[in-house]
């Protein structure tokens, strides 16, 4: 069967040179711990290194500012609580997104029961902080901003630079999660104005279980989850997974040196996308930023139809989507996201997620436009929604009482 991947966010393949690159580090005399003084360790050291300059200039930052980390989750974790317990003098006072991803949301959400205030900021309809609540919500309690560069649902870009700017001028460390936005559009600690940054290896064609930690030099921040070993200048413990670093440095390299060209193919592709989506399928929207969004992201509302069953049928036809997370964790409970725009319960319901990458052709859009009409047109002739447009109008989750497959996990 014909397979079309379009779900770029949720991960990636790994780009031919990066496995080559990780499988020198995984045969031969290159298995040595980069601790040991000896012959071993130190050509080990020597490519860790050599990875960590690779990741720090693709995001123009220095070598000694990145901690090798097991992917962005732990970076996201890591940042926000080495902030969060090292400035407890100071204030105890973290703000947020409501469409964080969960790493974060999580994470700010636990030391909320921990003694720290947390603001949880809201969003406009396209998933975007407005800079007045942001400005508002800073107290001389603030230690922490945490807020994503780019959102993995919707794909909307946030304005960065000028929380950055804001941040750094009321004394406020800025951390950000750069990690579906790295390698899509420019990501510049300096010229971001970021303390602290995380990214993900396997968002951006690399190994999973591997990411990194910006840590602006100067940052009051110390390691507090991992307790062990001096790694990663006593900022990181544990013996460092020297394959998947490896990667994650041609990963940057190759990730920052391609980035102009591969998005504006993405662009390309995912506006044809948007425009066949939405001009041939009645009672669809975008959601998300219509203009400041990721190069590679299309995600759609469909009245009256169920994401997970869209992507089901989608699978069906060999065509790899997500539901925008609706769902998960075994829920009944549609996306944070799309429920933080503003979009009403069953309408959030029936959303879905087209992710674009590297690899895929402009004939994997006119297959999807093959399969897609009909499924949408099956599909809703079996809504219940459909047909009592009364009902789905109800502020009640419609969809959550009429479904069944929802319920799985
Ligand atoms: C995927 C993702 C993460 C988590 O990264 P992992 O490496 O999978 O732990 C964090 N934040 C965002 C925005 C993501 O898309």
């Amino acid at each position: 069967m014909r397979r079309i991947y379009f779900d770029h966010s949720a991960t990636t393949p790994v780009r031919p040179e990066v496995a080559k690159a990780m499988y020198e580090y995984l045969k031969g005399e290159n298995y040595g711990n980069p601790t040991s003084l000896h012959y071993f360790g130190r050509k080990v050291r020597k490519a860790l290194e050599e990875a960590r300059d690779k990741v720090a200039a693709a995001i123009g930052a220095t070598a000694n500012e990145i901690v090798f980390t097991s992917g962005g989750t732990e970076s996201d974790n890591m940042a926000i609580h080495g902030v969060a317990y090292s400035n407890k003098n100071k204030g105890n006072h973290i703000i947020t997104s409501a469409v964080e991803h969960h790493a974060v949301l999580n994470t700010v959400k636990a030391l909320g029961k921990e003694g720290f205030t947390v603001t949880i900021l809201p969003v406009d309809k396209y998933g975007m902080v407005r800079m007045e609540d942001v400005a508002n919500a800073i107290t001389d309690k603030t230690i922490l901003i945490t807020i994503m560069h780019a959102n993995n649902e919707v794909g909307t870009i946030m304005p960065i630079k000028e929380i950055g700017k804001l941040a750094r001028s009321r004394g406020v460390i800025f951390h950000t999660d750069a990690v579906q936005s790295f390698g899509k559009i420019p990501v510049d600690v300096n010229d971001l104005e970021v303390d602290l940054l995380s990214i993900s290896g396997h968002k951006i064609y690399g190994p999973k279980g591997v990411g990194a930690l910006y840590i602006r030099k100067g940052t009051r921040w110390r390691q507090t989850l991992l307790h062990g070993g001096a790694q990663e200048r006593l900022r990181r413990a544990g013996t460092e997974n020297v394959p998947g670093i490896i990667a994650m440095g041609v990963a940057s390299e190759l990730a920052a040196a391609n980035m102009e060209l591969e998005s504006e193919y993405l662009q390309g592709l995912r506006d044809s996308l948007i425009s066949e989506v939405t001009g041939r399928i009645s009672r669809v929207k975008l959601t998300g930023h219509p203009a400041l969004r990721l190069p590679n992201h299309a995600s759609f509302t469909f009245e009256f139809i169920e994401g997970e069953s869209m992507l089901l049928s989608l699978d069906m036809k060999g065509v790899a989507a997500s539901s925008g997370s609706a769902c998960t964790s075994g829920s009944l409970e549609p996306s944070h996201v799309l429920l933080s725009m503003g979009i009403p319960h069953e309408v959030a319901h029936g959303s879905i997620r087209l992710t674009l990458g590297i690899d895929n052709k402009p004939e994997d859009v006119s297959y999807f436009m093959e399969v897609m009409p009909p499924i949408v047109e099956r599909l809703r002739a079996m809504s219940p929604l459909d047909q009592e447009t009364e009902f789905a109008m109800n502020s009640d989750c419609a969809a959550c009482k009429v479904s069944s497959s929802c319920s799985r996990t």
